[in-house]
């Protein structure tokens, strides 16, 4: 039988998922982005019981909201990824601003834990026509926002073309990876 490798990842959204992709500022709806650094200890214990390496996606807003937490992640040996800062979804920004929020992501994630990741991962998994560019311009090895496999890495393409009235045109190969993620665990629709 096939044997494959599974690798965990984890969107420490917290609070910055319930504010940019809920679009709320309530208290109470705050407090359940409160439970997502709450449960950190609890999914580090975890994963070390199995003895298990995981990534992280941390928006920067969060690692700069809960720093001790980013750290333990780091301390445990875990991957962290860029998540954009305030759990923008690309799509929705223009370059500039897309640029900004990268930028805001990769300075966040310095300042506090001292990462520099090399994987990204989209909140809401929508890119916009900018993004692999810059992940590309800033260095990233990998994106994790796809699904176009199950178990294994593959180039991603950019520049496909699609018309209303002509056949899809596939577009370049380039040079980022993409660890394809199944979005198996979801009790709302912010993820
Ligand atoms: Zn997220």
């Amino acid at each position: 039988m096939e044997r494959f490798t599974v690798c965990l990842t984890f969107d420490f959204d917290a609070i910055s998922g319930w504010i940019t992709t809920v679009g709320t500022r309530n208290p109470s709806m705050i407090s359940r982005g409160e439970f997502g650094a709450f449960a950190i200890p609890r999914i580090l214990a975890l994963l070390d019981r199995y003895d298990i390496a995981a990534s992280f996606a941390v928006p920067g807003h969060t690692a700069y909201a809960y720093p001790d937490e980013v750290r333990m992640i780091r301390d445990a040996g875990h991957e962290i990824l860029h998540h954009g800062w305030m759990h923008e979804n690309p799509s929705d920004l223009d370059e500039a601003r897309e640029r900004r929020v990268l930028e805001q992501g990769l300075e966040a994630l310095h300042a506090v834990a001292g990462v520099v990741p090399a994987g990204y991962r989209s909140p809401a998994w929508d890119i916009s026509p900018h993004t692999l560019g810059l992940l590309m311009e800033y260095g990233f090895f990998y994106d994790s926002s796809f699904m176009a496999r199950d178990f294994h890495p593959y180039y991603l393409r950019d520049g496909d073309v699609i018309s209303a009235d002509g056949p899809y045109v596939f577009g370049r190969e380039v040079e980022l990876v993409e660890m394809p993620v199944a979005w198996q665990i979801v009790s709302h629709r912010m993820v």
